[in-house]
């Protein structure tokens, strides 16, 4: 295990609070899909200042190339508001970067980034991430909203996968 239950239950809280602390007069948090959904969903419900949430959906134009292109846009005016870009984990750093740059053009008051995790050891672009979860190595992990080929979503603790069978782990993760 990478990071289990309790431990993602106060790291979503102590995000929370440091979100809270430096938005008083509220904040949106814009969710990358799908593997923000279980750490968005958690910590827009530890802020007690007002807060709105939009999604945006990315896919790769070709696997292995870290180049990315937006499949959802906002739905919502971000001109003049202040924002947080929530991740699941950021990796090389190439999938926030560009994020940020596409936010950036539409003029936010503010602008920053919160990522469940962390792993530095592959990062490529430097990019400054405001708000971190936990640091990971660099075992690919799934649950609490990263999947294995679309398993282990949800899973309710982060795991690292092995090199064995994964697809046999995660199942056998959920089903006990
Ligand atoms: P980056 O552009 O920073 O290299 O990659 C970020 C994206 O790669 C993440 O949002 C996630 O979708 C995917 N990713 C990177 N590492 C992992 C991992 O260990 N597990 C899973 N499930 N996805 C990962």
């Amino acid at each position: 295990m990478v990071v289990g239950r309790e431990e993602l239950r106060a790291g979503v809280a102590r995000l929370g609070a440091e979100i809270g602390a430096d938005y008083p007069d509220g904040v949106v948090l814009v969710g990358v899909l799908k593997g923000c959904i279980p750490f968005l969903a958690d910590l827009v419900r530890a802020l007690t200042v007002p807060v709105e949430v939009d999604f945006l959906a990315i896919s790769a134009y070709a696997e292995g190339t870290g180049r990315v292109r937006l499949v959802k846009d906002l739905d919502t005016d971000i001109a003049d508001r202040d924002v947080v870009l929530v991740e699941d984990i950021v990796d090389t750093g190439l999938t926030l970067t560009y994020l940020l740059g596409e936010l950036r053009h539409r003029d936010p008051r503010s602008l920053q980034a919160c990522t469940l995790l962390d792993r530095t050891s592959q990062r490529i672009v430097p990019t400054p991430v405001r708000y971190v979860g936990f640091d990971v190595d660099d075992d690919y992990v799934v649950g609490y909203g990263l999947d294995h080929g679309e398993r282990g979503r949800n899973l309710d603790m982060v795991v690292a996968l092995d090199q064995g069978d994964a697809d046999a782990y995660v199942e056998s993760l959920l089903h006990g």
